[in-house]
Parts: C-alpha cells; structure tokens; sequence
C-alpha cells in the first residue's frame, strides 16, 4: 500500500489506472474500526483497486471540542488499510485540501434538511464540499459508505445525482460491537458506565423495529426503551426512500448517532440483537 498526502501524486498514479480499472473509494476520518473495515473489503471484493482517504474534516466539526479530540492514530490506520487490501491511502493535510483563500462551499438542501442537519448546523456542507473534493481528485467509479450515518448517505446520494459525478455509491450495513453497539471511532470517549447506557439506543431501535412490525408507533416504543437517556431526536425519516428510525444522544460529551431502516428483512433486524452480530460480520453492497 502507498501513501500520498498530496493531491498531484495521487492523481498522477491514478490517472493511467482510470480507463482499463473499476477505482473503488472508501471516504474516512481514520481512527478505523471493523465497521470501515467492512466497507473496505467490499471495496477489495468489487474494485480492481481500492483508495482509502483519512482526513479528519474540519469543515464538518461545527464543535471546536469535537475537533480537537477526535481520535487520530495514522499508524494503526495505515496497518488495517493494508490488512483490508487498500492499495492507495490518501492522507491529505487540512492545507493540501482547503488551501489559503479557499472559498467553495457545496450546501445540498432536500435530505440535508432536518435532524442532523438541525442538530449540527453546516455539517452537511462540509460533507458534501469534501465528498465533492474527494470523487473530483479520486474520481472512483464506485464509492462505499456506511448505513450508519444513513443522513449522510442520503445527501452524498443526492450530491452525486444533482451534480452528475458519475459514481456509483453504495451502502453497507451497520456493523455492531457484540453487544449491539454501533461501531463509532467516537465510541473510544465513552467510560465503561457511558458505554451501559450507551446501549439503551440499539435496544430502543430494536424496540421501534418491532413496535413497527406489530402496526404500533416506533418512535413511542423506541423513546419508552431509552429509559432516561435524553435523545437529540428519535425520528422516522425517509433517508434514500428508506423509511427509517433515526436516534441521536449524548452520553456524556459523546454524541451518539444510530438507525434501523423500518424496511428490513427479518434478517437484518437481527443485527439489533448482540448475539447475531459480531465486529467480522460485513455485508454486500445494497
Ligand atoms: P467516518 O470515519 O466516521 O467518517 O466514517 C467513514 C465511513 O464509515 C462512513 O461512510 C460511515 O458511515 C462508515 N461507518 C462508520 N461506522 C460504521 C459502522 N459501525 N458500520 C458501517 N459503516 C460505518
């Protein structure tokens, strides 16, 4: 695996690449878990060859906090790239791609509206311009995301249909610890007692997916089963046309985000449950 912390290098090894092979990106802010590790190996799996990005994005953070505490550890990064099978790791500096006098900013509107949208004003602006900055230097014929930010999925989806970047984006399922907690690199802040209650959300999603299952109200099951956990929201939204129960709590000074599309199979509704879900499992592409 070769790294490259500039855009000209890794366009130059590209560049020659494009016409004769499938380019499969992986977007990340690094700190990688065996949920980025399951969109990598699908990747490997469809892709003749596969460019993985760290870049914790400032654009995104609307919180200082936030920013400056994410987890960063490029060389256990650049470790599990190599294992998953990525042969191009992009890990540009915060100049590199917004230079001195930068001023282009992307702002979807549709999907981006709402829910984390409210809850973290220009998020979805710093998604979406660095997104558009990353298909525009890679340009991949296939980019790989992850249902666990299922917003964003929505709104990398419409920026990529609305500006006609020719990529194909598809989804992986969310990858869950043992216990049902949805892999996050933020996951690293929680203490021990923070992560128990952490757990209240998959149960609460859980909770939703069968009170939906059964024609009873999803949000009213799902906010019952958070106990005294105080959410952001509990929501059904259409992300993609998927309808979708959407949660967001702090715990602590984490801030947790988790789904369950209403539209699963049985077997994906499984996924909730710990013992049926492990870090190794992955998924196909939807
Ligand atoms: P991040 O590094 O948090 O920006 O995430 C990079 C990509 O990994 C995004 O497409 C996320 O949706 C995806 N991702 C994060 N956590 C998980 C997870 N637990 N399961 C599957 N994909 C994930």
């Amino acid at each position: 695996m070769r790294t490259f912390r500039t855009i000209a290098e890794l366009r130059e090894v590209l560049a020659p690449i494009r016409p004769r092979s499938t380019v499969g990106l992986v977007p990340t802010m690094g700190a990688l878990h065996e949920g980025h590790v399951a969109l990598l190996r699908a990747a490997r799996r469809t892709c003749d060859v596969v460019v993985a990005s760290l870049f914790v994005n400032p654009a995104q953070f609307g919180d200082p906090a936030d920013l400056s505490t994410y987890p960063r550890d490029e060389t256990r990064d650049a470790r599990m790239a190599t294992d998953a099978g990525v042969d191009h790791l992009f890990v540009p500096t915060v100049d590199e791609m917004y230079p001195a006098g930068y001023a282009t900013w992307i702002e979807v509107e549709g999907p981006a509206r709402g829910l984390e949208g409210d809850f973290r004003p220009g998020h979805f602006r710093g998604v979406a311009t660095v997104c558009a900055k990353l298909f525009t230097i890679v340009r991949p014929h296939v980019a790989f995301f992850g249902q666990k930010d299922a917003q964003q999925v929505a709104v990398v989806k419409r920026l990529a249909r609305d500006l006609n970047l020719d990529v194909d984006i598809r989804v992986l399922p969310t990858v869950r610890d043992a216990d049902g907690l949805a892999l996050s690199s933020r996951n690293a802040h929680l203490s021990r007692e923070e992560r128990r209650r952490a757990l209240a959300i998959p149960r609460a999603l859980e909770a939703g997916l069968t009170a939906h299952r059964a024609g009873r109200d999803p949000i009213a099951a799902a906010r019952a089963a958070l106990g005294d956990l105080d959410p952001d929201y509990v929501a059904v939204a259409d992300f993609d046309s998927r309808p979708t129960l959407a949660i967001a709590a702090r715990i602590g000074s984490t801030r947790l985000i988790d789904n369950v599309p209403l539209d699963e199979t049985a077997t994906g509704a499984e996924r909730l449950a710990p013992a049926m879900n492990t870090p190794t499992m992955g998924g196909d592409p939807t």
